[in-house]
């Protein structure tokens, strides 16, 4: 199944994954990393995504790597 890994310790926060994603996987976590931004992760309990990677192209950080 086509799925992503988002490198927590990198992201910023800055929440445009998640506003890209067709199918709305992608949510922000209340705690944060070591950089001191809240990031997000991936919440896909029925395997929707599709492997699309607008989230990974959006990302201005590259946290994002998706499986294909
Ligand atoms: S690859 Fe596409 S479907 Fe999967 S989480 Fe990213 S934007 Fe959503
Ligand atoms: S686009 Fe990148 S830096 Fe921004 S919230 Fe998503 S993973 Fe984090």
């Amino acid at each position: 199944m086509p799925t992503i890994k988002i490198e927590s310790e990198k992201c910023k926060g800055c929440s445009l994954c998640i506003d890209v994603c067709p199918y709305e996987l992608i949510r922000q976590e209340r705690t944060i990393n070591h950089q001191g931004y809240q990031y997000v992760v991936l919440a896909d309990p029925e395997e929707q995504c599709t492997g699309c990677t607008l989230c990974a192209l959006m990302c201005p950080d590259i946290c994002i790597e998706v499986f294909k």
